[in-house]
């Protein structure tokens, strides 16, 4: 195979890199060699460049096919900044400026010529091209997008369909094909469809290094999530949502916290549309909320974010739409929201299909996004694997990498939750199903006499919110059915028997059950910021009746306690920092009333159960000069200073009043954060000794924090 020893210095004269991207090289050397060629490369992996230095490089005109106007003036002036001879021609230019410019081409002036698919096969532009063949050569056709030609790629034009008949009336001129499209089908087709003669195939990896890929659950929370993001992130950012409304909507809540943000959408007028992205382009707006109408003609390369705050249809577009982030190779984010809403949507729309097949390849293709969302493995595993690539994994940028959650054998749970299900004869959602297992006693559990199931209190050992992860899971999974005529009724299939039988295991993530998710248990700190806005609304709105600042009725810090311990009674509420005698009295019961309804709303406890006050004759005289000074409300250390011991001593007293019932707040001793942590890693292990907890939750934890923990936790389960 020849090669080009002054490739680099061309590429540097013309374009000022110092080097090829990957696949660049051999790209070029081939069209060198008047091969056809199909180009696969992802967004941002420099495929212009690929047509770009050839047509620098040969004699002859290299005529350029791309689907859109404004794509193409950007490119054109892109090269013009760099010196290089191009035009193009569309329907923007009056007969004049035509007329000029196919002058420039006849006159061997241009090595580049840019046009629409249309202009090119129309009568006229025809003859004009044969006279460009003749005068001054045709060096090649670069057909940009080139999955266009296909219907089964997701932007299929019938105007592509007709580029064949350049093969023939040309047949010696190479043809280059480019595309981002990822799937065999797709590149097959464009062979086909364009003619192309044995066409080297460059297939470059479709990982784009430089991209953070996570998935979050979109909660109540997510717009504050999303805000943060934002105001996060130096550039700009590109958010999709499912309708035009939703855009609408979103649009404007954003605009009301103060971020510069413009929609686009199908609804608005043409010159709306047109106008807006150009205001995104410029940095006009940093923010530009989109239906997925937008994106192809945008090449900006700095765009930081791609926010899908709906489901994306299927794991290509998402692929595409995501891969519009850091095209400059730049690291940049991109943040799926995935909501079980989302999925009902798109199920009941696909219901509506009337063509069998459709339904079924929007269903597969729905699956593979769910599965894409909910998998512990590297995002790009899965996202490349979709396109037939093989990754291996532990990119490092991908949330499923950065926390890994490991998973745990949950068969025997998920065969009793089926089976409930199936006692009670398929007729019941996934509420009235755990009521069951954990023995409740509601009303309707008495109507269908229920607590004669054999399967009636077996689940008494995990939480509601256990149980209910593992439901989710397995439907998510496609374990367990659930009707979509509003009442969500579960129903089993052919999985739920094989793992009733012992045919198949379940695995299920476990939030708690891991390290270094501990400490920052996203949808624990969920639950507490979504508390603690509910708190400061309910503050806000006493604090506007009687006309005072809303810190004056409780500061923050005495709201995120609230958030955090969610004292369920006067007596748990009076022993939060801030929360004095008059405060108690005055705010205390609206408060409690509001944190009672979060928790029953999300199927919550109590963080920091009430301790029941029962003084133990049996502490040593020591320990109650500690507890002494400790009511008088000296910190630890305060009292080991006084005392002369050390802290841990001081401590140590402490945590064996407590264990004597004596009644000791342990948030001034330990964060609730780290409480939180603890809680979980004895929910997880059980009772077991000191060391192995120590060990589990490694140095940031001491001995004396563990133990503080693990006698409330002790006493917890004994009550
Ligand atoms: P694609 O069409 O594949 O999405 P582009 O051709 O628009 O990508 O190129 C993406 C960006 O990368 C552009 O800003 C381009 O100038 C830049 N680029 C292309 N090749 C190189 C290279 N060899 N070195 C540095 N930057 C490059
Ligand atoms: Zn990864």
């Amino acid at each position: 195979m020849l090669t080009y020893p002054n490739l680099e210095q061309a590429l540097k004269h013309h374009f000022g890199y110092d080097n090829f991207r990957p696949g660049q090289r051999q790209i070029i050397e081939g069209a060198l060699q008047n091969r056809d060629l199909l180009v696969i490369m992802p967004t941002g992996g420099g495929k212009s460049l690929c047509f770009q230095l050839p047509a620098l490089m040969r004699k002859g005109l290299t005529v350029v096919v791309s689907p859109l106007i404004a794509l193409m003036q950007d490119q054109v002036e892109a090269l013009q900044k760099n010196g290089i001879s191009a035009t193009f021609l569309n329907s923007s230019l009056n007969l004049h400026q035509t007329r000029l410019r196919e002058q420039g081409i006849l006159n061997g002036k241009m090595k580049l010529l840019y046009v629409a698919p249309e202009r090119l096969m129309s009568e006229k532009f025809l003859p004009f091209l044969d006279l460009v063949q003749h005068q001054i050569g045709l060096s090649s056709f670069a057909i940009d997008e080139a999955h266009c030609v296909s219907e089964w790629g997701h932007d299929f034009r019938p105007e592509y369909r007709q580029l064949i008949s350049l093969r023939q009336r040309y047949p010696n001129v190479p043809v280059i094909a480019l595309t981002a499209t990822a799937t065999e089908r797709v590149r097959l087709d464009i062979i086909k469809q364009l003619g192309l003669k044995e066409p080297n195939i460059h297939l470059t990896s479709f990982n784009r290094e430089n991209l953070y890929y996570e998935v979050r659950t979109r909660t109540k929370n997510a717009y504050t999530e999303l805000l943060e993001m934002i105001r996060e992130s130096d550039g700009s950012t590109i958010i999709y949502c499912l309708t035009r409304k939703q855009v609408d909507e979103l649009t404007f809540q954003l605009q009301h916290s103060k971020i510069p943000v413009l929609p686009y959408h199908a609804g608005l007028s043409d010159e709306e549309r047109s106008t807006n992205q150009t205001r995104f382009i410029r940095d006009d707006v940093r923010v530009i909320v989109a239906t997925i109408a937008f994106g192809m003609g945008i090449n900006k390369p700095d765009v930081r974010l791609v926010v899908h705050y709906n489901l994306p249809r299927n794991l290509e577009s998402y692929y595409q739409e995501s891969g519009r982030a850091g095209r400059d190779g730049e690291a940049s984010r991109c943040t799926l929201f995935y909501s079980l809403g989302d999925i009902k949507t798109i199920e009941w729309s696909i219901a509506q299909k009337t063509d069998q097949q459709e339904q079924k390849i929007a269903r597969q293709q729905l699956r593979q996004v769910i599965d894409y969302a909910e998998t512990n493995v590297c995002r790009r595993t899965v996202q490349l694997g979709y396109f037939g690539e093989r990754f291996i994994g532990n990119c490092g940028k991908c949330d499923n990498c950065r926390n890994p959650r490991p998973t745990q054998d949950w068969t025997l749970e998920a065969m009793k939750f089926l089976s409930c299900v199936a006692r009670s004869k398929e007729k019941f959602g996934m509420t009235h199903i755990i009521d069951i297992l954990r023995g409740a006693k509601t009303e309707k559990i008495k109507l269908y006499e229920h607590d004669q199931l054999s399967t009636y209190g077996i689940g008494k050992d995990k939480t509601v919110s256990e149980w209910r992860t593992l439901a989710r899971s397995l439907l998510q999974q496609g374990f367990l059915e659930q009707t979509t005529d509003g009442y969500s009724v579960l129903k089993l299939n052919a999985y739920s028997w094989e793992i009733m039988r012992r045919q198949r295991t379940v695995s299920i993530v476990v939030p708690a059950a891991k390290k270094v998710s501990l400490q920052e248990d996203s949808t624990n700190n969920i639950e507490v910021e979504l508390l603690f806005q509910r708190l400061r609304s309910l503050r806000k709105k006493l604090a506007d009746a009687q006309g005072v600042a809303p810190y004056v009725i409780f500061a923050d810090t005495t709201l995120k306690l609230m958030a955090q311990s969610r004292p369920q009674t006067k007596e748990a509420f009076s022993k939060l920092s801030g929360v004095g005698s008059h405060k108690l009295a005055e705010y205390g019961s609206q408060f409690i009333q509001e944190i009672c309804a979060y928790c029953r709303e999300n199927n919550l406890l109590s963080a920091t159960p009430d301790i029941i006050p029962k003084v133990n004759p049996s502490a040593t005289t020591t320990e109650l000069v500690s507890l002494q000074m400790y009511r008088e409300g000296l910190s630890v250390e305060e009292i080991a200073k006084k005392r002369n011991f050390k802290p841990s001593t001081i401590m140590r007293h402490l945590i064996d009043l407590m264990e004597k019932n004596h009644d000791i707040d342990i948030n001034v001793l330990i964060p609730v954060q780290k409480q939180q942590t603890i809680w979980k890693v004895l929910d997880t292990l059980g009772d077991v000794s000191l060391t192995p907890i120590k060990e589990y939750l490694g140095d940031e934890y001491s001995y004396e924090e563990i133990r503080l923990v693990k006698s409330k936790w002790r006493r917890k389960i004994k009550n």
